[in-house]
C-alpha cells in the first residue's frame, strides 16, 4: 500500500536535522536585525523632536544620527549573517535531500529503479531540488523580518496613537479582498500550470532524444510542428492565466501598500484636533510607509512556496519508492545450486502473472539455458534470481537458502548478471573493468581483459587503457563493449553467472571472441543463459522452454528435439534462418567476385 506522503514542511525539517542549530541562529539574527531596523526610526523621531522643540544642538543631532546609522548597520549586518546561515542550511538540506533520494534508489528494488526514466530522475534530483534553495534560504530571514517588522511598526504606532495604528491597516482588508478574489483558483491553476510545464518539458526531451529517428525518417516537419505546438500552447496557457489575473493583481498591488490612504487623513484630523504633535504625525507617516515593502513580499512568497511544495512532492515520489527488505548477517551457503520453487510473479503494470508456478533446478556448476518465444518470461526469471524484484509467490533459493534471507551485498557478490547493455561508466576502461573487483591490482585487471579478448582492441586506442569509456564509446563496437562487461564479470568471479545472450553483434569474428571470453567467464560456474540462438546452447546440460510464463518442457537439446513440438518449431526456424543467411552470404560472395 502506498504510504501517505510527508508534507512539505515535515520533509524539509526531516532533512534539516543536523542544521537545526544553524537555523535557530539564523532566526535569532533575523530577530536582532528586525529590532535594529527600528532604531533609525527612533533616532529620526528624536531628531524631529529636537527640531520641533526649538534650536537643536549639532552634538545632539550627531548623536542621534550616529545611533540611527548604528542601528541601520546592525540591521544589515545581522540580516547578512542570518541570510548566510540560512543559505548554508538550505544547501545542507538540498544535499541531504539529494543523498536521501539516491540512497533510496540504492535500497529500492533494482527493477523498480530501472523502470523509472533516467531523465525524470535527473530532473527531480538535480533541477527540481535546486528550485527549493532560494525560497528556503530566504524564507527565514525575509519571512521573519517581513512578518515581525510590520508588526513592530504597528506596535510602535500604537504607542504613538492607537488610532494611527488602526488607520495604517485600512488597506489590509481591502487588499486582502482583492487578492482573495484573485487567488480563489490559485491551487487548481497552479496545478494546471505545472502539468502544462511538465508536458512541454517531456515534448522537448522527446524531440531532442529522438532527433536521430526524426532525421532518419524525414519527420522533421511533423515533429517540429508537434514541438512548436506544445511550446506555443504553453505560452498561450501562461498568458491566459496572467491575463485573467493581472487586473486584480495590479489593483491589489496598488491598494495593499497604500498605508497613507488611512494614515494621512486620520493623522491630519488628529493633528487639527490637537491630539497628535507634528513630530508624531511625520513619524507615523514615515513608519506607515516602511510597512509597504514587507507586506508586498508575501504576495511573491506565496508563489515561491507553491514551487517548493511541488518540488518536494516530486522528491517524495522518489523517497517513497518501496525498499527491498534486507538482512545484515551473511549466510553460510551449502552450495551454489539455484532453485525456483513454484514461483509466480506479476509486474506492477502487467495485467496478470507473467510467471506462473515455475519450478527449476539449476545445480551448481551446471549449464542451463532458457529458451522460448519473446515475452515468455526468460528475462524475468533471470532478474528475479538477481533479486531485481521479489517473487510474488513461491521462493528462489541458493544452496537451499531463500535469497530473501541472504544480505543484498552478499547476493550481489554471488551473482554476475551480464546483459547486452551493461553500462560503461565515464571513467577509464581500466577502471570500468576494475568495478568488477575494486581491490584488484592492475595486473589482475589486465589478465581479466585478456581472458575477455579485450587487449587487442584496447591497444588500438590512442590512450589505451586510460581511454575514458565515454570517449571510447563512439569507437567501440557493440561486441567490444560487451567484452568489457564480460571482463568485469570475469574479475568479479561470482560463482553464479547469468547471461542474457546478445542477439546483436553476431559477426563471425566477434562471435568467436565472444564465445572464447564467455568460456573463461563461465568455467566451473553455475551458468544460466537466456538464449536467443539455439546453436550456441547445444552443449547445455539442460534447456528449459518457456512460453507465456510457464515451463512447457525441459531436457537436453536432443531430448527436446525428440519430444517438444515448440522446440522443434524453433529449431526449424533457426536452422532455416541459418541456411538462408548462409545462402545469401554465398550469393553476396559470388556477386563480389
Ligand atoms: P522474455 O525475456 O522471454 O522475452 P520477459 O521476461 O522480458 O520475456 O517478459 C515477460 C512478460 O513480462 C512480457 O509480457 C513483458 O511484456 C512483461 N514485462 C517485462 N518487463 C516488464 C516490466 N518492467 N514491466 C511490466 N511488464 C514487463
Amino acid at each position: 500500500m502506498k504510504s501517505k506522503q510527508r508534507g512539505t514542511l515535515a520533509t524539509i525539517f526531516y532533512f534539516a536535522q543536523e542544521c537545526r542549530s544553524r537555523m535557530v541562529l539564523s532566526v535569532l539574527c533575523a530577530l536582532i536585525s528586525v529590532a535594529a531596523g527600528l532604531v533609525p526610526f527612533w533616532g529620526v523621531y528624536q531628531i524631529m523632536m529636537l527640531f520641533f522643540g526649538g534650536s537643536p544642538g549639532a552634538g545632539d543631532i550627531l548623536f542621534w544620527s550616529g545611533i540611527s546609522v548604528g542601528g541601520y548597520v546592525l540591521k544589515i549586518l545581522f540580516y547578512g549573517i542570518s541570510t548566510t546561515l540560512s543559505h548554508r542550511s538550505a544547501y545542507q538540506i538540498l544535499e541531504n535531500i539529494r543523498l536521501g533520494a539516491t540512497e533510496r534508489l540504492m535500497s529500492a528494488p533494482l527493477g523498480e529503479v530501472l523502470s523509472q526514466r533516467a531523465g525524470k530522475m535527473k530532473n527531480i534530483i538535480v533541477d527540481r531540488v535546486e528550485t527549493i534553495e532560494l525560497p528556503l534560504a530566504h524564507m527565514i530571514p525575509e519571512g521573519i523580518s517581513n512578518f515581525l517588522f510590520p508588526l513592530a511598526i504597528f506596535i510602535y504606532l500604537v504607542f504613538i496613537d492607537w488610532r494611527m495604528a488602526l488607520a495604517s491597516l485600512i488597506c489590509v482588508p481591502l487588499g486582502a479582498i482583492v487578492y482573495g478574489i484573485m487567488m480563489r483558483n490559485f491551487n487548481s491553476q497552479y496545478a494546471a500550470y505545472m502539468e502544462a510545464s511538465n508536458h512541454v518539458n517531456s515534448i522537448i526531451v522527446e524531440y531532442v532524444e529522438g532527433i536521430q529517428v526524426i532525421k532518419a525518417f524525414n519527420q522533421s516537419t511533423e515533429s517540429y510542428e508537434k514541438f512548436a505546438g506544445a511550446v506555443s500552447s504553453f505560452r498561450e496557457f501562461t498568458l491566459a492565466w496572467f491575463q485573467s489575473t493581472w487586473k486584480l493583481m495590479n489593483l491589489g498591488n496598488a491598494i495593499l501598500p497604500s498605508t497613507l490612504l488611512g494614515v494621512l487623513p486620520v493623522g491630519v484630523l488628529l493633528y487639527i484636533e490637537g491630539s497628535l504633535t507634528p513630530a508624531e504625525l511625520t513619524l507615523s507617516m514615515i513608519l506607515s510607509l516602511s510597512m509597504v515593502a514587507p507586506v508586498t513580499w508575501f504576495t511573491v512568497a506565496v508563489n515561491e512556496w507553491k514551487a517548493v511544495q511541488y518540488a518536494v512532492k516530486d522528491v517524495n515520489e522518489l523517497l517513497e519508492l518501496p525498499s527491498l527488505p534486507d538482512t545484515a548477517c551473511p549466510v553460510q551457503l551449502a552450495s551454489f545450486d539455484v532453485e525456483l520453487k513454484d514461483v509466480s510473479f506479476a509486474y506492477k503494470e502487467s495485467k496478470g502473472d507473467v510467471l506462473r508456478g515455475i519450478n527449476l533446478q539449476i545445480p551448481e556448476g551446471s549449464y542451463t539455458a532458457l529458451v522460448g518465444p519473446s515475452g515468455g518470461g526468460k528475462s524475468t526469471i533471470a532478474r528475479l534470481i538477481a533479486r531485481f524484484w521479489d517473487v510474488g509467490k513461491g521462493s528462489i533459493t541458493i544452496g537451499g537458502t531463500d535469497i530473501r534471507k541472504i544480505p543484498l551485498a552478499q547476493l550481489s557478490q554471488l551473482v554476475s548478471f551480464v546483459t547486452q547493455d551493461n553500462f560503461l561508466f565515464n571513467c577509464s576502461l581500466l577502471e570500468n573493468i576494475r568495478l568488477g573487483q575494486p581491490t584488484a591490482s592492475d595486473e589482475e585487471v589486465h589478465a581479466a581483459a585478456q581472458a575477455a579478448q579485450c587487449e587487442e582492441f584496447i591497444s588500438r586506442l590512442e590512450k589505451g587503457w586510460a581511454t575514458p569509456a565515454g570517449e571510447a564509446g563512439g569507437k567501440l563496437s557493440g561486441g567490444e563493449r560487451q567484452r568489457i562487461a564480460i571482463a568485469r564479470a570475469i574479475l568479479k568471479n561470482a560463482p553464479i553467472v547469468i547471461l542474457d545472450e546478445a542477439t546483436a553483434f553476431t559477426d563471425p569474428e566477434n562471435e568467436d571472441k565472444l564465445q572464447r571470453s564467455l568460456a573463461v567467464l563461465t568455467k566451473g560456474k553455475t551458468l544460466l543463459v537466456i538464449a536467443h540462438r539455439l546453436s550456441t546452447i547445444k552443449n547445455a546440460d539442460q534447456i528449459f522452454v518457456l512460453q507465456e510464463g510457464r515451463v512447457v518442457a525441459g531436457g537436453t537439446q536432443q531430448e527436446l528435439l525428440e519430444k517438444c513440438a515448440l522446440y522443434q518449431d524453433m529449431w526449424r526456424a533457426h536452422t532455416g534462418a541459418r541456411a538462408w543467411a548462409a545462402n545469401s552470404g554465398r550469393k553476396g560472395e559470388i556477386a563480389h567476385a
